[in-house]
């Protein structure tokens, strides 16, 4: 029987996951396949049905359906609760389903393996969106000190920092460039969750006042090299990109529908492979 994972969202314009997962599936001779689902909203209950047929392993899920998702599963796990967005998930052997957020412990994996200390540290996250939310709530369930939150339209930052307030202290904030670069200069980590850097060629925020030894992470991927991994790299700083970040969150959610652990290298060849080979990087 050959296994089944699929990723619903629409629209589905990346095939990254369908290249790392099935990459993986081969490198370790099991029969299954990654599918892209494009779907709209009166599918979303029939393909939870679906998944819970004995060839399924388990699903993807990205935007629009993060939170719709949720009321479809049998279980979801605290983290994504907290977080209020379920990226991916697994089917069990009795059938049912559980949904997680791989996007915070694929985040957290990729910060750890810099060797960047987080707890009793200081961070900022430019971006109140879905991905904010799971970076914020990584950094505050690591034990950071503080997570200043500085986004483009206030509101949200401030309805992020309300939400996830019982877990940590979160500073919400505008970008305001004096404001931001107050938060930085005493960041041990600084990160950009908007689509700054993929729909727009300009950094997301200006990295002079950064310390010398703080991580800055780009969750954008396409391209892998933004113009704020440019400025970071440029100034010295250690970088972490957006493709490390989908790697490890796809590594963590394999080991959950397969038991297999440590497919890192495989899925990152093999989405370097296939960048170089298209013309998918921009
Ligand atoms: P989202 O929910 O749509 O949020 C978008 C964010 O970007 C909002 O904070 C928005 O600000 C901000 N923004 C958009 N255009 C802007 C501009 N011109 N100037 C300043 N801010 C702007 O998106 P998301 O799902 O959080 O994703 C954010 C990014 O993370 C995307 O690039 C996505 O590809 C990436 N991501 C990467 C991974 C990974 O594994 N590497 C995983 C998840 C997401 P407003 O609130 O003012 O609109």
């Amino acid at each position: 029987m050959t296994r089944r994972v699929a990723l619903i969202g629409n629209p589905l314009k990346r095939r990254h996951s369908a290249v790392m997962h099935n990459a993986a599936f081969s490198a370790n001779g099991i029969d299954a396949t990654y599918e892209l689902r494009p779907i709209g909203p009166d599918e979303v209950e029939g393909f939870f049905n679906e998944a819970r047929q004995p060839d399924w392993l388990g699903f993807g899920v990205t935007a629009p359906y993060k939170q719709v998702a949720m009321s479809h599963l049998d279980r979801v796990e605290p983290g994504a609760a907290a977080i209020g967005a379920v990226n991916n998930g697994v089917r069990l052997d009795d059938g049912s389903l559980v949904g997680f957020n791989t996007d915070a412990s694929g985040f957290m994996t990729a910060v750890e393996s810099m060797g960047v200390p987080v707890a009793g540290h200081r961070a900022v996250v430019v971006g109140a969106g879905g991905a904010a939310r799971a970076v914020v709530w990584a950094l505050l369930d690591a034990g950071a000190e503080s997570v200043f939150v500085a986004n483009r339209t206030p509101g949200r930052a401030h309805d992020l920092a309300e939400s996830l307030a019982h877990y940590g202290r979160v500073i919400p904030g505008s970008l305001d460039d004096r404001d931001v670069a107050a938060a930085l200069r005493s960041a041990a980590i600084a990160v950009n969750a908007t689509t700054v850097g993929m729909t727009t060629d300009t950094v997301a925020f200006d990295v002079t006042s950064l310390p010398q030894e703080a991580l800055v992470f780009d969750l954008v991927y396409v391209p892998p090299i933004t113009p704020l991994v440019r400025a970071a790299t440029a100034r010295g700083l250690r970088v972490c990109n957006g493709m490390e970040m989908l790697v490890r969150q796809g590594e963590i959610a394999f080991e959950r529908w397969t038991g297999i652990g440590s497919t890192a290298d495989v899925m990152r060849n093999a989405l370097e492979v296939w960048l170089a080979d298209s013309e998918t990087g921009r």
